[in-house]
């Protein structure tokens, strides 16, 4: 019997998905470096990197050897026994930031949970049983399972899905008003995302991080950065905060941190994470060896010599082409974002959605994301080079043109 074409698997697909997700109509099939080709071999320039995961491109050769190696040795331990990736991992994670304790979950919306439990139950270890809400922002995503769609100030994932966790309120994003008015000896947590991703990658005012870690610290609350986009290099820093040198006492990361392989982490100092005691939470594939021997791979790259820099420097020529296509087409309102986590927000005269716009490109050979109707996101593998990056404005461009 022959294989199914493309085509075929895709019509194949809604009789046996829940449908829960809208895919374009390509079966990816295999990558190498910055593209992916799908079933009949078409070839696309891959500028969203499975929403800002593959880090390090697609068959990345040390990423390659590393998991084969691991799959080979053992590929599962549970959390009964020790394994050497996760406790190498966690000890590079640490060193690369202000946290001293790791605890290793699948994906970022548990990572979430994870911080947000902790912060609850640190308040209930000393004593304060009333300090149970978390506050977030407007426009933020933290993830689908409940708590982490708690705080998710959207209401739209909310509907149907009702009642949400109690305890959580919202402020908009820059309001230090809000803030202030909302938290108080009740606040066990602010969660924040250091540049709201899924919402529009929407960067918060100058200064806002640091006036959040000062109300946490005057009214004995924890800060959480949800850096599961925003981490592991993506904004030209290891971690997005690290460019304001304000620290949180919680961050998860996930996403790029397996290069692929589902991983997500929740880091804590060494005080707080204590609240985490013996049977107090847990997960049964966290610190998966195979992820882990990724993750060491991730972190190795993204620490070599100029890496970082490469990625701001990529990062402001993706910035900059997109403002230049704006000034000669007049398709941007604003273009917006860090490093390789870039946005460009659709001028309000034009007609077509982002979505249109990723058809367009994706026809063109490039693919790229929304966040939210509005925005056009952009996420390239972090090794991404100055020609791959000119090619995709010149696509941009081209469809946006092809547009109106
Ligand atoms: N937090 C942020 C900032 C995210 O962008 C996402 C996913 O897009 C999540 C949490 C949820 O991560 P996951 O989809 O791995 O559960």
């Amino acid at each position: 019997m022959s294989e199914p074409t493309q085509a075929e698997l895709v019509a194949r697909a809604p009789e046996v998905f829940t449908p829960n997700y809208q895919p374009a109509p390509l079966v990816l099939d295999r990558g190498e470096g910055v593209h992916v080709f799908d079933l009949e071999g078409r070839r696309y320039l891959d500028m969203v990197s499975g929403i800002a995961v593959s880090a390090l491109g697609h068959g990345h050769p040390r990423l390659v050897a590393a998991i084969a190696e691991q799959a080979a040795k053992i590929l599962h331990t549970s959390n009964l026994y020790y394994n050497a990736p996760s406790i190498r991992l966690a000890e590079r994670l640490t060193a690369a930031c202000f946290a001293d304790r790791v605890f290793f979950s699948n994906s970022g919306a548990e990572a979430n949970e994870a911080a947000i439990k902790l912060a609850r139950k640190r308040a209930h270890d000393r004593g304060e049983s009333e300090r149970v809400e978390v506050l977030s922002f407007t426009g933020s995503f933290h993830g689908r399972t409940l708590g982490a769609l708690s705080a998710t100030a959207q209401p739209k994932y909310h509907e149907g899905f009702r009642p949400i966790v109690p305890g959580f309120v919202y402020a908009p994003l820059g309001d230090l008003a809000a803030v202030e008015a909302l938290t108080g000896p009740r606040t066990a947590a602010i969660i924040v995302e250091p540049i709201q991703g899924e919402g529009g990658v929407c960067v918060p005012p100058a200064g806002f991080l640091a006036a959040l870690r000062a109300r946490c610290d005057e009214i004995g609350a924890l800060l959480i950065f949800d850096e599961v986009q925003t981490g592991m290099g993506r904004t030209g820093a290891m971690f997005a905060h690290q460019h304001e040198g304000v620290s949180p006492d919680i961050m998860s990361v996930a996403k790029a941190i397996g290069g692929g392989l589902p991983l997500g982490a929740m880091l804590a100092t060494a005080e707080v994470a204590a609240s985490l005691s013996y049977g107090s939470h847990a997960t049964t594939y966290g610190g998966n060896p195979v992820a882990c021997a990724a993750g060491l791979v991730v972190l190795d790259v993204l620490e070599g010599p100029g890496f970082l820099d490469g990625v701001r420097a990529r990062g402001e020529q993706l910035i900059g082409g997109l403002r230049a296509i704006s000034d000669r087409t007049g398709i941007f309102s604003e273009v917006r974002g860090r490093g390789l986590l870039v946005g460009a927000e659709l001028a309000a005269d034009r007609a077509f959605g982002a979505s249109n716009l990723v058809a367009a490109c994706r026809e063109r050979g490039v693919l790229v994301h929304v966040a939210g109707p509005r925005v056009l996101r952009i996420a390239p593998p972090l090794i991404v080079d100055a020609a791959a990056v000119g090619e995709a404005l010149g696509v941009v461009e081209d469809a946006a043109k092809s547009l109106g």
